[in-house]
């Protein structure tokens, strides 16, 4: 299994995106709904929400 197939970052051009899955209220599997990317120091992030798409502006750490 390679990093490959996933599609690479646009904003560090250096990471790749994972695809995040998550569960709907009615327990159905919500495949890709979010990416971001393989790079913590990059940090970008989309995600969609109810099929509209939002830009997430940085993933929030507490400690670092
Ligand atoms: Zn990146």
């Amino acid at each position: 299994m390679t990093m490959e197939a996933f599609p690479k970052c646009q904003k560090c051009n250096s990471g790749v995106l994972l695809p995040l899955s998550d569960y709907g209220r009615d327990g159905a599997p919500i495949q890709y709904k979010a990416w971001v990317c393989s790079r913590p120091e990059c940090g970008f992030n989309i995600r969609i929400d109810n099929g509209e798409i939002s830009l997430g502006r940085e993933i929030s750490s507490s400690s670092k």
